[in-house]
């Protein structure tokens, strides 16, 4: 069983991946959970629940910490990315470019949504394992970096790229090396649909100095996710700067080190990640050895976290509903969302933390399983967990949700999705609107032959 606490105060402010409440939120004089200046109780009954809230404070810290890192570890020039998949939003775009992020994007609409929320193009990388043309169209023509992933990539690109304007390419590749995290968030071991084979590299470098059309500035690998060692990243960095020697000697002009995201965060308490400053220091040390060791010049060093730098500016409120006792075995509250909102627990099994936004300090526990609302008995938030008694309509924050939430959810049981709402200084503003019943339909279309006619 994983327990809880009553909501505890927060550890290390200069890096919210380690703690799990955003690092703005206090309680107030009544007691009761406030974040970014806001009491999550009146929000909830403003906006509505489920609703995800994001504390800018948090973001934009984690931004910082990233950027001012790397400028006192690592010598040369470098660029953080923001791994948008984790969370895709004009509102979070425009944070991360404000902060110097540049983006990394897997399809035509989280470029869009980033080039429209002002990241600038030249700061965009482009992935994907099967792009089709039309992305690559897309890309291409708005000078996005194309992170070629495999020779289908190669092949579509031959039928738009130019010699007179060559396509700004990055170099996938699987760099063999295994970390201890979930199986489906695994991508660096050698069976991974994602980049390029290592004993590949040669053959496909050499190609791809034959193509005009072709301007391959930079590598890039990618290891896995919620990854709390630090050793995978040094001994990537390695792998990267043989890479990087391979390149030049073929005659590219690589510049960019990209070495993917991965740090983890803390959902629960027994979590315990390195610091956003201390993931920077070992990369950057280590790619400072690497390329000293095979007397390289310094490459950019570009890194793409997504949940360190948004999941825990993020929490969930849902409203509890219906207990249902099952004598000697569990206790179920239910909330009004679940897996279409937040579908990690019942595709990973993953953990979170969760508080009674209004009794955050309350400590008469009782043992709950905090269940969703979905037809599925897997639809399971938090299993087992301790939660102060609590009664129906009480307000639930569930932490960590700002990754992999918004961006995974669904419309499962034909749920709208819930309103996003950011959070500072005392401000609440909108960044995404509730979808209603009636958005699901848009989408719809009923032949006429199907409606019933008088
Ligand atoms: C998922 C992914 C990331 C971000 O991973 P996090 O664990 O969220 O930091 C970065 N780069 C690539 C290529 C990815 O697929």
């Amino acid at each position: 069983m994983h327990e809880s606490k009553a909501y505890e105060p927060n550890v290390d402010i200069d890096s919210p991946n380690r703690n799990i409440a955003p690092i703005s939120s206090e309680i107030n004089e009544s007691k009761k959970l406030v974040v970014g200046g806001c009491q999550l109780s009146e929000l909830a009954k403003k906006y509505g629940t489920p609703l995800y809230v994001l504390d800018e404070l948090s973001l934009r810290t984690a931004c910082k910490t990233y950027i001012s890192s790397l400028n006192k570890h690592y010598p040369g020039k470098s660029l953080p990315l923001f791994a948008s998949k984790a969370n895709s939003s004009l509102a979070i775009c425009a944070v991360i470019s404000s902060e110097g992020f540049g983006l990394d994007a897997v399809s035509e609409g989280e470029l869009l949504t980033a080039i429209n929320g002002g990241v600038k193009e030249k700061d965009i990388v482009f992935h994907g394992n099967n792009k089709s043309q039309d992305e690559l169209n897309f890309a291409y023509s708005n000078n996005v970096t194309i992170v070629l992933d495999n020779y289908h990539d190669i092949e579509l690109l031959k039928n738009i790229a130019s010699d007179n304007k060559p396509a700004k390419l990055m170099l996938r590749f699987t760099p063999g090396i295994e970390c201890h995290t979930h199986e489906y968030i695994r991508t660096g071991h050698l069976d991974s649909k994602f980049g390029f084979d290592p004993d590949e590299l040669k053959s496909i470098l050499e190609e791809l100095k034959t193509y005009k059309w072709a301007n391959l500035t930079g590598l890039h690998a990618h290891i896995g996710s919620q990854i709390f060692e630090v050793q995978p990243h040094i001994d990537l960095a390695g792998v990267m700067a043989d890479a990087l020697k391979l390149a030049k000697e073929i005659g590219h002009p690589v510049v960019d080190l990209n070495l993917g995201g991965g740090l983890g965060i803390k959902y629960v308490q027994e979590d315990n990640p390195p610091s956003i400053e201390k993931w920077v220091e070992i990369i950057s040390k280590a790619v400072v050895n690497a390329c000293r060791e095979r007397n390289l010049d310094l490459p950019r060093l570009m890194c793409e976290p997504g949940r360190s730098l948004v999941a825990n500016s993020g929490l969930t409120i849902y409203k509890i509903g219906a207990k249902k006792v099952v004598p000697g075995v569990r206790t179920y509250l239910s909330v009004d969302g679940g897996m279409s909102d937040n579908p990690r627990p019942i595709t990973y099994q993953s953990l979170y933390s969760a508080c009674l936004v209004d009794k955050p300090m309350n400590t008469n526990f009782e043992k709950v399983t905090i269940a969703g609302k979905h037809c599925e008995s897997g639809d399971v938030l938090l299993k087992d967990f301790l939660l102060p008694s609590c009664e129906s309509g009480d307000f639930l924050a569930v932490f960590g949700t700002g990754a992999y939430n918004y961006s995974m959810s669904s419309n499962y049981n034909r749920i709208p999705r819930p309103a996003t709402i950011i959070v500072g200084k005392g401000l609440a503003e909108l960044t995404q609107r509730r979808e209603l019943p009636e958005d699901l339909l848009q989408l719809d279309v009923l032949p006429d032959r199907f409606i019933p006619k008088n």
